[in-house]
C-alpha cells in the first residue's frame, strides 16, 4: 500500500510537469530509489500501469536508479555503507547510526513527446 502512495504522487507531478510543457504523452520517467526507502520497484511499476490508464503517462517506461544506503556512526562520525544489511561501524563497531542517503524516493526526470 505505502507503494500505491507514492505511485500516485509522482504520477500526478509527472502529469502535472507534461501539462506545463504541453505534452501529448509520457514515454518515459527516471527515478532514484534509495537502498533502503522500502519502495519495491515491481510494485511501483504494477501500481504505476494500473493508476497510469486513460492519462498521457499510459505505457511510459519506468526506470529506477538505485541509491546505496550511507550512514554516520553517531558514537566516531565514521561514515560508511550498509554491507549485506550490517549496520554496525567499521571504526568503533557500534551498532546503527544517524543514515545519511538511502531513504531517497524521487523524480529525477521525464521525457515526453
Ligand atoms: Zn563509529
Amino acid at each position: 500500500m505505502h507503494e500505491l502512495a507514492v505511485t500516485q504522487s509522482m504520477l500526478n507531478l509527472a502529469l502535472e510537469y507534461a501539462e506545463r510543457a504541453s505534452a501529448q504523452r509520457i514515454t518515459r520517467i527516471n527515478l532514484v530509489v534509495g537502498e533502503i526507502a522500502g519502495i519495491v520497484d515491481e510494485s511501483v511499476q504494477f501500481y504505476f500501469d494500473f493508476i497510469s490508464q486513460g492519462t498521457p503517462a499510459e505505457g511510459a517506461l519506468l526506470s529506477f536508479r538505485k541509491l546505496p544506503a550511507r550512514f554516520r556512526c553517531t558514537a566516531c562520525g565514521q561514515e560508511f555503507p550498509l554491507r549485506d544489511g550490517d549496520w554496525t561501524c567499521p571504526a568503533c563497531q557500534r551498532l546503527g547510526g544517524e543514515v545519511i542517503s538511502g531513504r531517497e524516493f524521487y523524480m529525477e526526470s521525464i521525457e515526453v513527446e
